[in-house]
């Protein structure tokens, strides 16, 4: 069998990856060396693919309030709630609450369905969440949702700008190929900026660890000191832009010199010199931005002040340079394309102009199509919880967690009259709130494309078997449109046939005023839509597609000049108090994605990062009573949220990060959305979920410890997270609540089917310690180890290593309850490579014994780094 080319389905690198199965019936997923985006390169996460396509917990079956039923119950049911909903209250009554995890064709029905035939704007997307300010930044200076860059301008710059990105981490792929560029090219000079010191920072020549929210007062000085000194391209400003002299005067204002700048930025004056000598001296500048300038109160204007610098020195349109933002999902461009948010239409067309809304009623043969915008994601759960959207359809994503003031969207979702979920697995935070469940299909199962951040277009065809009764959403969409009375606007068997209408969409009534134009895939056949490679729009009438758009200096507004933007910079939202003096970032790990659903079922991506952690200035941490390795609580005043403590430098003072990935279903009180405000910015309805204010004191948990087991079990306490380990579970507790009997509690736990017949224990009155052990035949099923508050625990690794036994040797058996084996191994520590299983303590040995001095000889001596490279920075950092 041939492989399979498709897409990684994690972020929105879009890396290419082909997959094949071996005689054994096993998959491989390996790097595509021939995708564009990736050029043969996976980072962890996409290395792991294989690993996570045989989820434990598939939803299989239709369900109507837990009752399985056939598929066309579910659709007639669905159709039927929502004629009566909207003949009763309006088709602003209905909402659709979609994800950047869905295929492009998926995206295009849903979109098609809620504004031309429901008849409203309330369509939005989780994408809202990661890049609807960059959206609007672009469309305010090009005059469309237009990405200037290609990938390939990270390799040809001279100057690369990070800002609000820890491209290490989050596009783990592009920051390899931008630490390659930097190796092979040496003038190449990379400025980081960032109020965290991150992985990312490892790469810059400059650290810029300005304070939080000051991004734009930074872009305003970069701006109006560049105007200053020479370095603006007149030839360009005045031929190609509009604007110039109202946003270098507004500019001016925020940051008249850049002493100001440093001083309102929090930033040595040395440091911003450097930063702007250095973009005013380089002629080839990206700027890459992500969600450290989108996820704010004010995303769109700092977008526009980065961009305005761009438009001023003309260094756009060009190789190696220009305005590049980095998506977070890996179809949230797909999803732009289509219409997905809530204040777009289809094919880039705009929902408040009733020119365009004509073209698309009229495309579509629309019976009543949707007047203007509808409700951003923000403001359409606050009307699910007001009552004024009284129907939700959720697909592939989880706003119970992602959501900010996340308790709220619960409480909305709790009281709402229909919520409609559809996944493809069977457990989420939201899905526990859903009515109707619907079996959606998952990766290596649906047929359509994705768009990736530099507007690749890529196919993702099925490699696998549907599961169960599983269907692909853009089925189900249209299942529930037939049932609605329209068949014949809906009329799609194959995913081909909706990527050509998306396509003719795309090119109808166009007459070059619209830069979106895929019109030359109109008339692909199956064949041709399976063989399609991937392709960065738009394509040309030959259906060639473009590499870099603006070359001419061309763009898309009105008058064909890109738009510079006055930006008065605006500070965050929110305002540290006595009472609540800290700042709260949230953001992502390496090895996670999204709310753990699926990477949180690999064993080797739960190592790296395995429980849920505050990053916190070591000095803070002792103002405040915490402990390195101990457990915090914050609180923002009503909700509250228990993680480890995490002491690093790399976090100013005043400031702490939490990872944002950590679900009810694999912690018991880590979700960080509860704390984060439902504060937007004005234009994108993007949440600022950089910034919270909170307070944080140490938990005083009484008794603490850890369960190995087989099965998995419900949360344990009100500190407990659920980590994947082989062959078992690994929970990890705490709590606060007397507990006057361990080992009735372990029994209750995990004793309830036998009685505990096959089942050891220890106690230890005077050392506070209790330990047990349950077997079913020879097998280790269980084991328990808990101690007083601040006990010592064992090591977890050998332990779960006696997972791996069908009967446990005699010898392990006897050292179970000691916590480890009668001779010692070596503790390997943290994980830190994930391909190679690789060990924080194991690394630092071999560096002290052996000398080791770089990256390159520790991949000699331990192979760390050697495969996906995601765990480079990591490695350079343990060198010092
Ligand atoms: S960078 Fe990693 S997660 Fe992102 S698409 Fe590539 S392999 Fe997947």
């Amino acid at each position: 069998m041939n492989p399979t080319r498709t897409t990684c389905p994690y972020c929105g690198v879009g890396c290419g990856v082909t997959v094949e199965q071996d005689a054994a019936g096993a998959f491989k997923v390996r790097p595509d060396k021939e995708h564009p985006a990736n050029l043969g390169r996976l980072c962890s996460k996409g290395t792991a693919l294989a690993e996570t396509l045989d989820h434990p917990q598939r939803l299989l079956y239709p369900e109507i309030h837990g009752q399985r039923v056939s598929w066309e119950t579910a659709t007639t049911t669905i159709a039927s709630r929502f004629q009566q909903i909207i003949a009763e209250h309006g088709a602003e009554a209905v909402a659709f609450y979609v994800s950047g995890q869905l295929l492009t064709e998926d995206y295009y029905v849903a979109n098609k369905l809620m504004k031309g035939f429901i008849g409203a704007g309330n369509i939005d997307t989780n994408s809202r969440l990661c890049m609807a300010s960059a959206v609007a930044a672009y469309k305010r200076a090009f005059g469309e949702d237009l990405v200037p860059c290609s990938y390939e301008d990270l390799e040809s710059a001279q100057l690369i700008v990070l800002v609000g990105s820890n491209a290490a981490w989050c596009h783990p792929v592009l920051y390899q190929r931008m630490v390659k560029a930097k190796k092979y090219n040496p003038a190449l000079n990379v400025i980081n900026i960032d109020p965290r010191r991150t992985q990312t920072s490892d790469l810059a020549d400059v650290h810029l660890g300005l304070a939080p929210g000051t991004d734009a007062i930074l872009f305003n000085g970069l701006l109006a000191w560049l105007a200053e000194n020479g370095h603006t391209d007149h030839a360009f400003v005045s031929q190609s832009t509009t604007g110039m002299e109202q946003a270098v005067a507004m500019a001016k204002t925020t940051a008249p010199s850049v002493q100001a700048v440093a001083e309102q930025c929090g930033l040595p004056l040395a440091d911003v010199e450097r930063f702007f000598t250095l973009f005013g001296s380089t002629a080839q500048v990206v700027t890459v931005f992500s969600q450290g300038i989108n996820q704010s109160s004010s995303g769109v204007d700092k977008g526009n002040a980065l961009i305005n610098c761009h438009l001023l020195t003309g260094r756009i349109g060009k190789p190696g340079m220009g305005p590049f933002s980095f998506t977070g999902q890996p179809n949230a461009m797909g999803g732009r394309e289509v219409g997905g948010l809530a204040n777009q239409l289809a094919a880039h067309l705009d929902i408040e102009n009733p020119e365009h809304r004509a073209l698309v009623q009229d495309f579509w043969q629309a019976p009543v199509m949707a007047t203007g915008s509808g409700l951003k994601a923000v403001d359409l759960f606050q009307a699910i919880g007001t009552g004024k959207v009284k129907a939700v359809w959720v697909m592939g994503t989880n706003p119970v967690v992602s959501l900010p003031d996340s308790e709220r969207v619960r409480a909305a979702l709790a009281q709402c009259e229909l919520v409609i979920v559809s996944d493809c697995v069977s457990h989420t935070d939201t899905l526990e709130l859903a009515h109707i469940r619907l079996p959606a299909l998952g990766w290596g199962e649906r047929d359509g494309t994705v768009t990736n951040s530099d507007r690749t277009i890529s196919r993702q065809p099925p490699f696998l078997p549907a599961q169960g009764e599983a269907k692909q959403d853009w089925e189900i969409l249209t299942a529930v449109a037939h049932a609605m009375g329209f068949a014949a606007q809906f009329p799609y068997q194959a995913a081909h046939e909706i990527f050509r209408e998306h396509a003719t969409l795309s090119a109808y009534r166009n007459t070059g005023t619209r830069c979106f134009n895929i019109g030359a895939w109109q008339d692909l056949s199956a064949a041709e839509y399976d063989a399609l490679p991937p392709t960065q729009w738009p394509l040309d009438a030959a259906g060639q597609g473009t590499v870099r758009l603006f070359t001419d200096g061309k763009f898309f507004t009105a008058s064909g000049k890109a738009q510079f933007i006055a930006v008065q910079a605006r500070l965050p939202h929110a305002v540290r108090t006595p009472a609540f003096p800290f700042v709260l970032n949230t953001g992502r790990v390496r090895d996670h994605w999204h709310t753990l659903t699926r990477t949180g079922i690999s064993p080797r991506l739960s190592a790296h990062v395995a429980e849920p952690y505050v990053e916190i200035h070591p000095c803070d941490a002792r103002d405040q009573g915490l402990q390195n390795g101990g457990i915090a609580r914050i609180h923002n005043g009503t909700q509250h949220i228990l993680v480890k403590v995490k002491t690093s430098r790399d976090q100013q003072r005043g400031s702490l990060f939490v990872p944002m990935h950590w679900s009810g279903q694999f912690s018991s009180a880590a979700g960080v959305g509860c704390l984060i405000p439902a504060v937007v910015d004005p234009i994108s309805g993007q949440p600022e979920s950089k910034h919270a204010v909170v307070a944080i004191e140490p938990y005083q948990a009484t008794w603490q410890g850890f369960l190995i087991s087989r099965r998995k079990i419900a949360s344990l306490t009100e500190y407990c997270t659920t980590i994947k380990v082989e062959n078992a579970w690994r929970y990890e507790f705490a709590s606060a609540s007397p507990m006057t009997d361990w080992a009735a509690f372990a029994r209750e736990l995990l004793c309830q089917d036998d009685g505990g017949v096959n089942w050891t224990e220890y106690l230890d009155t005077a050392r506070q310690t209790y330990r047990a052990a349950r077997f079913t035949g020879e097998q280790l099923e269980s084991c328990l180890f808990i101690s007083a508050a601040g006990g010592v625990l064992p090591a977890r690794d050998w332990l779960v290593g006696l997972f791996a036994h069908d009967a446990l040797p005699a010898a392990d058996r006897a050292s179970l309850l000691a916590g480890k084996p009668a001779v010692a191994g070596e503790d390997k520590g943290r994980t830190v490579c994930a391909c190679f299983n690789v060990g924080e303590n194991t690394i630092r040995k071999a560096i002290a014994e052996q000398g080791l001095d770089s990256v390159e000889s520790i991949g000699r001596c331990l192979n760390a780094g050697t495969n996906c490279g995601s765990c480079l920075p990591e490695l350079q950092a343990l060198l010092g």
